[in-house]
């Protein structure tokens, strides 16, 4: 999409800090963090949110659960961990690309 912030962080024209990269996906730190470990995972195909995902588009969510428990492995937080999507602005989404925060590393509390 022309003028979306992640499209364009996915694209290299916008510098990250890379996490993971495949054919579907993309992982990068967030430039500011909640949590000592704090990073997004995006879908390389634009959608808004969560709220676009089709039965035809669901397959990449399943994937990215599935590269967030490797990289949990990976990079030692596998004992525990928070993922979130925010869906419209009323949820706090402000990048309307759909991303799934990925946080570790400290007591991260309920979640109320
Ligand atoms: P949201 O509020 O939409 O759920 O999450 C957007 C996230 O993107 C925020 O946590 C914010 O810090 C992060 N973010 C916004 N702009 C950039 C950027 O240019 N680079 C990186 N790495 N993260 C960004
Ligand atoms: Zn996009």
């Amino acid at each position: 999409m022309n003028d979306c912030l992640f499209c364009k962080i996915i694209a290299g024209e916008i510098p990250s800090k890379k996490v993971y990269e495949d054919e579907l996906c993309y992982a990068f730190y967030d430039i500011a963090p909640l949590a000592p470990t704090h990073f997004l995972v995006v879908p390389k195909a634009h959608l808004a949110s969560a709220a676009e995902v089709t039965e035809e588009s669901a397959a990449v969510v399943g994937h990215i659960y599935a590269v967030i428990a490797k990289l949990a492995k990976e990079l030692g937080f596998s004992d525990g961990y928070r993922v979130v999507t925010n869906v419209g602005a009323i949820a706090g989404q402000t990048v309307h690309h759909l991303h799934f925060h990925v946080l570790a590393g400290k007591e991260l509390g309920s979640f109320n």
